[in-house]
């Protein structure tokens, strides 16, 4: 998809704040600092409408980016921060429960990890918590630049294994910086707004 529009309606933190409208969602999770912004800015062709490296300690909210007037992408706050306190990952944990258990728009959340490394327990957990709830998930393996080619099929099969991934559900390789796979993620998200 060609984007030349794509534009910040909401950052959410209340149900009551979600945009209206039936347009699709793809909600994007991932680590703190494993790439989120700069995947949205790579799909969409901006240097930083999504803002990059986001601070712990800020107001975590839902960042609802609509892109064509055709669909949104939802950034989810980063999680994995080792210093947010308890009382502010439950705050996160209801957000994002409460989004992805009653969000009718919510297409398949994209899960973003790095190619380089395992997936961690988080990332673990985050997917587990997807399958829980029966969301559909589209795994990306991002900054796959700082890999060499021939080591990617062994880090796909790495991240598909340590996050016990069910075979039907897809893992992408993708790179900020060359904009290796946005094709192909494109792709899948297009195949799912028609569902
Ligand atoms: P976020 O916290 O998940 O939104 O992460 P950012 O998008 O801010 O990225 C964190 C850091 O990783 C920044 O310094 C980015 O430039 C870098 N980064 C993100 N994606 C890639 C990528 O695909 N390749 C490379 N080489 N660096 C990347």
């Amino acid at each position: 998809m060609k984007v030349n529009e794509a534009e910040l309606v909401i950052s959410a933190v209340r149900q009551e704040q979600y945009p209206d409208g039936h347009l699709p969602e793809f909600a994007l999770a991932g680590r703190s600092n494993v790439g989120k912004s700069s995947f949205i800015n790579k799909m969409i062709n901006r240097k930083a409408l999504a803002r990059t490296s986001s601070k712990p300690g800020k107001t975590q909210t839902l960042n609802f980016y609509k892109i064509e007037n055709s669909l949104y992408f939802v950034d989810v706050p980063g999680y994995g921060f080792a210093k947010v306190s308890k009382k502010e990952r439950e705050k996160w944990g209801n957000m994002i429960e409460t989004y992805i258990t009653t969000r009718k728009q919510l297409k398949a959340v994209i899960l973003i990890v790095d190619l380089r490394h395992p997936p961690t327990k988080a990332d673990r957990m985050m997917y587990d918590f997807l399958k829980y709830y029966k969301v559909p998930c589209l795994v990306v393996a991002t900054k796959a630049d700082k890999i060499p080619k021939g080591k990617w099929a062994s880090h796909l099969k790495t991240a598909r294994e340590t996050l016990e991934m069910e075979k039907e559900d897809e893992i992408i390789l993708f790179s900020s910086e060359t904009g290796e796979g946005k094709d192909k993620v494109w792709a899948s998200l297009m195949k799912r707004m028609d569902r």
